[in-house]
């Protein structure tokens, strides 16, 4: 946990400029993004992947945080992925979600 890069950025020893901010969640945009929009939606409790989350309200809180940044972000009917790497797929041993978009062409 020492060094987990994520601890790091909540503890503000990694400068991050937050998208949102509050008691149990921080959102960010990732560092090497794959759509215009990338961000990542992390809890600030240190939880080691998907499969360790048990805190139903912090699940819920986490839901309507992302419902939030599809609709700031404009992504609504812009199309959008929410994913979650875990079993040793994820980088970073600290849950957090990824909002993508936008993923449909759009004619202006
Ligand atoms: P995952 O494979 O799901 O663990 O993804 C980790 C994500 O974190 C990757 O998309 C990285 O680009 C991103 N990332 C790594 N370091 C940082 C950082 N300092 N700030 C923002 N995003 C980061
Ligand atoms: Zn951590």
């Amino acid at each position: 946990m020492d060094t987990c890069i994520f601890c790091k950025i909540r503890d503000k020893e990694i400068p991050k400029e937050f998208t949102y901010e509050d008691e149990d969640i921080m959102v960010f945009p990732d560092i090497n993004p794959k759509k215009p929009i990338h961000l990542l939606i992390v809890p600030k409790e240190h939880i080691v992947e998907f499969a360790k989350l048990t805190d139903d309200v912090l699940l819920s809180k986490i839901r309507k945080i992302i419902q939030q940044m599809i609709t700031t972000s404009k992504l609504s009917d812009a199309g959008y992925q929410v994913t979650v790497n875990g079993g040793g797929l994820q980088d970073i041993d600290h849950l957090h979600f990824h909002l993508k978009g936008p993923w449909l062409e759009r004619e202006v």
